[in-house]
């Protein structure tokens, strides 16, 4: 067992800790602010390999680990949450199932411009009656001569506004419920494809999530990711690999936050003290330093595992997210309390790291699903 990153992992780091650092942090409490992402940053993502992470070199990508990935979504988050969501639902939700399920033909159509930064992509599967139970999809997909006809609504997607393309989940046999599910890649350029709308939220407020219409969106019959009727299983498998960016994303806020509230510990000064010289103040950074170390050791185990090609890490991303969003949640609200009324303030970047950590505990399946797929995986062994 080692526990040491290897030098192109420790150097993947230092480079996206720069960035964010540099570029990114900079930004962040004016994009939260304006509830919109600067697009200079997706190009400059792009160039980075950021965007490809793990997309193999042959299709544009930079050819890295999900180790590296999940290290890339971490310094993101740090320093900015919507920044990290970004990469995130762009690289697991929509580069990741058509590298697993596409043919070649869709990879070498997709990954290069999504790889690149060219285009963000995005996954549609919630929708207004489907949320965790998402196998009740009611979006149709039905094939006419040699193109699929989509009509339907998603909600709350993520880069569903900027998005060039969508992996899209409908249903091409209502009758078999989840069995009927398939799954499609839909350029958004696509006549009949349309943004509806952009949410307003609590946190994340930069990343865009948007509902999107489809009106009888026809795109060719080669658009079919997987098999007929494996959308669910798309799902699901995009999901797995999902939740090990959404823990990652919330490693990072919540290391942001610890950041932030051990320097203002230090500096700021009460009874002739700095405050960090209150025991009180010392254990909350002690269990919060404690139980993100943890959550990423679980968030790297899972990356680790789905690198050397496990069949089933379902468990073990599902126990990284469950742990690691509610170790961000208690990061972020103690932090808020060593600033004392500062933190409660937009002065300082913990209300931010509050506000956005609350996403983690919900998106690619909430807490409580979590804790089902887990416990499921238990009593089934
Ligand atoms: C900001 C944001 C971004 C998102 N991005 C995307 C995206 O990119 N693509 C996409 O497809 N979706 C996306 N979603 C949707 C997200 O995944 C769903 O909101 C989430 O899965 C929960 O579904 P729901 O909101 O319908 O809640 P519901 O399913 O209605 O759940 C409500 C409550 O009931 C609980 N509950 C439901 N069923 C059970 C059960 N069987 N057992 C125990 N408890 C249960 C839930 O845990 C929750 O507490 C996003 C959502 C948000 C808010």
């Amino acid at each position: 067992m080692d526990f040491e990153l290897n030098d192109i992992q420790t150097m993947v780091r230092d480079t996206a800790r720069k960035f964010a650092r540099e570029e990114v942090a900079p930004l962040a409490a004016e994009m939260d602010k304006e509830a919109r992402f600067k697009p200079e940053l997706v190009q400059q993502m792009g160039e980075l390999g950021f965007l490809g992470a793990a997309v193999p070199e042959a299709y544009g990508g930079a050819g890295m680990d999900y180790q590296c990935y999940a290290i890339i979504v971490e310094e993101l988050s740090s320093a900015c949450a919507s920044t990290g969501v970004v990469v995130s639902a762009h690289s697991s939700l929509c580069c990741d199932p058509i590298l697993k399920f596409g043919t070649e033909e869709q990879k070498k159509q997709f990954l290069p411009p999504l790889a690149s930064g060219q285009m963000l992509g995005c996954l549609g599967l919630t929708e207004p009656q489907a949320g965790t139970d998402a196998g009740n999809v009611k979006t149709t997909a039905v094939l006419d001569g040699d193109a699929w006809v989509l009509n339907g609504t998603k909600i709350f997607i993520t880069n569903g506004g900027p998005a060039g393309v969508a992996v899209v989940i409908a249903s091409t046999d209502r009758s078999a419920k989840h069995k009927g599910l398939s799954a499609f890649i839909v350029p958004a350029d696509t006549p009949g494809y349309r943004v509806a709308k952009e949410e307003h939220k609590l946190g994340i407020r930069a990343s865009s999530t948007a509902e999107l219409v489809f009106e009888d969106c026809r795109i060719p019959k080669d658009n079919l990711l997987g098999a007929p009727g494996e959308g669910f299983k798309v799902a699901m498998a995009t999901l797995d690999g999902g939740r090990i960016g959404i823990a990652a994303q919330a490693v990072g806020i919540g290391r942001g936050a610890l950041e932030a509230a051990v320097a203002y510990a230090k500096e700021r000064t009460q009874f002739g003290k700095p405050i960090a010289s209150f025991q009180a103040i010392q254990w909350k950074l002690a269990d919060m330093a404690t139980e993100l170390d943890a959550a990423r050791l679980l968030t790297l185990r899972a990356a680790w595992m789905k690198d050397r090609g496990l069949k089933n890490f379902s468990r073990e991303s599902a126990m990284a997210k469950l742990f690691a969003s509610e170790a961000a949640m208690n990061a972020t609200r103690e932090a808020i309390q060593v600033f004392g009324g500062y933190g409660y303030i937009d002065e300082y970047p913990v209300e931010r790291y509050y506000r956005d950590a609350k996403i983690t505990e919900i998106y690619e399946g909430t807490s409580e699903v979590q804790r089902l797929v887990i416990a499921r995986a238990l009593l089934r062994d």
